[in-house]
């Protein structure tokens, strides 16, 4: 686990920075250092031996200038408030950066869900809607899938929300079920909208992605995306872990054939024709890009010297401490970050939505044309900030978020 409890205090840096590049009003800069309204509950759920248990549960809405906060659901074994608050500020920025109607939210549960019977997170999940029925809705906060969620959670969780309403809004959760009206490419959306970001940098930096080694951290939902994305393109997968231990090949593998093998052995290690490492260890061996796909906190001040790749993709939220954002930047490594880098999920999100109020499904080609045009476009958003204000991806990426959610706070009157 890297340094997860300090990631609202690194966010609320990256903030302060790019308020003083960007001469923010004080008030704005107050503003946006805080959550709109954060809600915390307690759920007690049967247990499948009749006992009962009690989980805290999360829901923070961050900003919610640019529209309607949108974030996901995470459920993780020692979740706290302050990374939920932290990854709300960064759902806040990623969906300005990629020109959502969207302000940002997260929400989770203290709970480790691979101890948990099907069940029981049935149960957890219906208990969690319940409780934070009144804070969300299709115009006020709109969930999604994160880390421990998928889009079967979305469906309880939509089955929920549709008793306790006594109406049926597909369009109050996002990440289900193609059947209950989930978009066409949601599931594999954030690991392709990091591989459409990669492609606008190597454009803008001559960097080849072709014949490119590859190696990923994590290996779930974006991380087997990504990693499908940039082998069909050409490039070598050089090393993946998750989080029992690592796999390393020179030759590189094939990652349907590697999640093939996860699924029936519960690893990645013993991957035939691959020598073991650990879960950090692709952080850090030979490799031209690097795709930290599993928390955040995991390239730090004590690991980012011995980075060897020449890009980084963070398909994870907040996988870099300032720390270790400083060391990359002077070993001139090319860092695609969190709020530009794994906006594609966010992005396919909100085509679903979309589509829910509208009541028309669009076809895998045209989500899939719609999703590199926003990232495309968001890459461009983002590079023309760097250019402006003499700064990194990272940096301008920022700039690019918190000047547009300030100018509708202007807008809006509220300063
Ligand atoms: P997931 O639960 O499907 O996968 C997480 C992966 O990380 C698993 O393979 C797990 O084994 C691995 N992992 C956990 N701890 C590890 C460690 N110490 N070392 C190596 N691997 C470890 O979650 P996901 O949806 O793929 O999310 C991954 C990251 O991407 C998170 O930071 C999440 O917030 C971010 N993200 C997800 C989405 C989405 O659409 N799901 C969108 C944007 C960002």
């Amino acid at each position: 686990m890297g340094e997860k409890s300090k990631t609202w205090e690194y966010q609320l840096q990256y903030i302060r920075d790019v308020s003083n590049l960007l001469g923010l009003e004080p008030a704005i800069h107050e503003i946006i250092c805080k959550p709109k309204a954060i809600l915390q509950v307690s759920m007690p759920v049967r247990m499948d031996d009749d006992s009962i248990k009690n989980f805290d549960g999360f829901r923070v809405r961050y900003n919610d200038a640019l529209g309607p906060t949108k974030g996901g659901i995470r459920y993780y074994p020692d979740l706290d408030l302050d990374t939920e608050k932290a990854l709300a500020a960064l759902m806040t920025c990623k969906n300005a950066v990629v020109n959502l109607p969207y302000g940002g939210a997260k929400g989770g549960i203290d709970c480790d869900p691979k101890k948990l019977s099907k069940g029981e997170l049935e149960r957890l999940t219906r208990a969690y809607a319940a409780a934070i029925s009144s804070f969300v809705g299709v115009d006020v906060d709109i969930p999604a899938p994160d880390v421990g969620t998928d889009s079967q959670t979305m469906a309880w969780f939509a089955d929920e929300y549709y008793k306790i309403t006594s109406k049926i809004i597909p369009g109050i959760i996002t990440g289900k079920p193609i059947a209950l009206g989930g978009s066409q490419g949601r599931t594999g959306a954030t690991g392709r909208g990091c591989f459409f970001a990669t492609v606008e940098a190597s454009k803008a930096s001559n960097f080849p992605i072709k014949g490119s080694a590859v190696s990923i951290q994590g290996f779930g939902n974006v991380a087997y995306h990504a990693a499908i994305n940039f082998y069909e393109a050409g490039c070598k997968i050089v090393a993946v872990s998750d989080s029992t231990g690592g796999i390393y090949s020179k030759d590189g593998v094939d990652p349907r054939q590697l999640m093939e093998y996860k699924t029936k052995s519960g690893s990645v290690t013993g991957f035939p024709n691959s020598k073991i490492i650990t879960s950090l260890d692709p952080l850090t061996v030979d490799c031209d890009i690097l795709v930290p796909a599993a928390l955040e906190g995991m390239i730090t001040g004590k690991n980012a010297n011995d980075v060897k790749a020449k890009m980084i993709v963070e398909a994870a939220n907040a996988p870099t401490t300032p720390e270790g954002d400083r060391i990359l930047n002077e070993k001139g490594i090319i860092i695609i970050p969190d709020i530009l880098a794994n906006a594609g999920g966010v992005t396919v999100s909100h085509f679903e939505w979309v589509q829910n109020r509208i009541g028309l499904y669009w076809a895998a080609k045209e989500v899939d044309q719609r999703l590199e045009q926003v990232m495309s476009q968001a890459f461009k958003d983002v590079y023309e900030q760097t250019k402006k204000y003499d700064v990194n991806l990272r940096m301008g990426a920022h700039a690019l978020a918190l000047g547009r959610v300030a100018e509708a706070m202007k807008l809006l009157g509220r300063i």
